[in-house]
């Protein structure tokens, strides 16, 4: 069947690296792609600028990046010949406790498990298969739900991962071990009772394993670049301040990928739906919200714990016990004073992050859906409590609350930046039960963003899939 002709084959809404990678994957294929951004630059979740002083360099969202590094699709493609290069901190994630002691995530799984002591046995018991099968499932764990390439490995990973993160812990005994596992489970964003809660500590301590937890040099937005650099040294054409409001503004093309959310989907693509579809995405729930704070520092962080100083991520809310309080109580909508804090220390690894012997951190927690209250001395408190001295070191800082979160990038509604709540009733089916999560009711409109599966990180499978479909249902490839 021949297509009839249009101003482009594709246009993609949205440079997030999920529409960056679809864009790339329907460019490879040999169609004509044309790449909008709402905002002046591209990048959507991987954007890096001067935050808070001349020469420190933030990333103002994602910095941490084991799933770009890990995403099959990312894998395939030539970043490096477009300047993307990666730093591998020695020690991927630290666990500080209020004794002074620390867990800590390295690449060896024999490493982790003999620091920590006598849970030695029981983290090379838990870690050695997931690590052993993990490049079998990784591809079955960064798409949507279907009939896996390798289900026994999968059935393996599955019985471990589809509990809650809180009976995950209980295989240990350690106080250190326990924290490593809350630690990890809390990146779901949501309370460490619920159903497969440890399939996030699973996978991010897998790709600790495997791929490392690295940062790219220069600054996140490096990612961004290497992207559309080699989508434009493909032929893709990009255009930004281009914000969509409807599909009635677009050129004339045969498919069009949103690289958002189900509410502006709605918005802007809604009068095609059918009422059942429409019905589905308005029940799509939005998750817990984020505050975040960076940071220009005059010193490195003083922690206590020497391995703090060594990682690239640092895990800040002490025991099982407090991190678990902590995400049930603003999951209900209370905020505590002792929130778990993500940490990242990037120019202790890239010295171009910053003035020389100086200093940047990125710290974030977790706040119920659209909370706007000022978390920033929470915050420091917590890194104080564990880095003694720490507040002198700070310079400047620069604060984003859910609200700001949002304006910033319209996708992160009520400060969610996983594109919706990441909870085993939206794991798979987001944002809508289907046979294909990606195509909406209305013929060549698809949905790529993180509300999509895998979910939320950055890996652009979801773009990836996205794509897939495209070219299956329109082009037939
Ligand atoms: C504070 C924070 C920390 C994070 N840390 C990490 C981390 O360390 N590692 C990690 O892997 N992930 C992290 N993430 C998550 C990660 O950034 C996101 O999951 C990822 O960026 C989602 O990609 P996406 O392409 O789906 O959407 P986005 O990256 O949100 O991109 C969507 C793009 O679409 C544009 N857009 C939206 N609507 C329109 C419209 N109507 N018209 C035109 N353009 C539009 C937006 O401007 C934006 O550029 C973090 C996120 C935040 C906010």
């Amino acid at each position: 069947m021949t297509l009839e002709k249009r101003d482009y084959d594709a246009v993609v809404v949205g440079s997030g690296p999920n529409g960056l990678a679809a864009a790339i994957l329907l460019q490879q294929n040999g169609l004509s792609v044309l790449l909008l951004e709402g905002k002046e630059t591209i990048g959507g979740g991987l954007r890096s600028a001067e935050l808070t002083l001349p020469g420190y360099i933030h990333d103002i969202c994602s910095a941490i990046h084991p799933l770009a590094v890990a995403s099959p699709f990312f894998k395939q493609l030539p970043l490096n010949d477009h300047g993307l290069e990666f730093i591998y901190p020695e020690i991927a994630a630290a666990h500080p406790f209020d004794n002074g002691a620390a867990a800590i995530l390295k690449k060896s799984v024999e490493e982790t498990a003999k620091l920590l002591g006598a849970d030695e046995q029981a983290y090379l018991d838990l870690m050695k298969p997931v690590v052993k099968d993990w490049p079998a499932i990784v591809q079955d764990i960064l798409g949507p739900l279907h009939y896996p390439e390798h289900p026994f490995a999968l059935a393996r990973f599955g019985l471990k991962a589809l509990t809650p993160a809180t009976l995950l812990a209980k295989r240990f005994k350690t106080p250190e071990a326990k924290g490593l596992i809350a630690g990890m489970a809390a990146h779901s964003i949501q309370p460490l009772t619920n159903i497969a809660t440890s399939a996030t500590a699973l996978v991010l301590m897998a790709l600790a394993h495997s791929d490392g937890w690295p940062i790219p040099k220069g600054g996140s937005n490096q990612i961004a670049n290497a992207l559309a650099s080699y989508f434009i040294s493909l032929g893709g054409k990009i255009e930004t301040n281009v914000y969509v409001q409807s599909l009635e503004q677009l050129p004339s093309a045969h498919a069009v990928l949103l690289d958002v959310t189900p509410r502006q989907l709605l918005q802007i693509a809604g009068h095609r739906f059918s009422t059942i579809y429409k019905c589905q995405l308005e029940r799509y729930r939005y998750g817990m919200g984020v505050f975040k704070v960076d940071w220009a520092l005059d010193a490195p962080i003083p922690f206590t714990a020497q391995e703090c100083k060594q990682a690239g991520t640092v895990h800040i809310g002490n025991t099982i016990k407090e991190i678990a309080d902590y995400e049930q109580q603003i999951w209900r909508g209370k905020l505590l004073e002792q929130p778990f804090v993500l940490l990242a220390q990037p120019s202790l690894f890239d010295p171009s992050r910053a003035p020389q012997g100086k200093h940047t951190a990125w710290a974030y927690c977790h706040v119920p859906k659209g909370s706007e209250k000022d978390m920033t001395e929470a915050i420091e408190n917590q890194v104080e409590r564990f880095a003694p001295g720490f507040k002198n070191t700070i310079l400047a800082k620069h604060t984003m609350n859910t609200a700001q979160m949002e304006i910033y990038n319209p996708n992160y509604i009520g400060g969610d930046i996983n594109g919706g709540a990441f909870d085993i009733s939206q794991l798979f089916t987001r944002p809508a039960l289907r046979l294909s999560p990606y195509k909406t009711s209305a013929k060549g409109i698809y949905i790529c963003s993180s509300s999509t599966p895998p979910g939320g990180g950055v890996h652009g499978m979801c773009g990836y899939h996205a794509a897939k479909r495209v070219l299956k249902d329109i082009f037939n490839h």
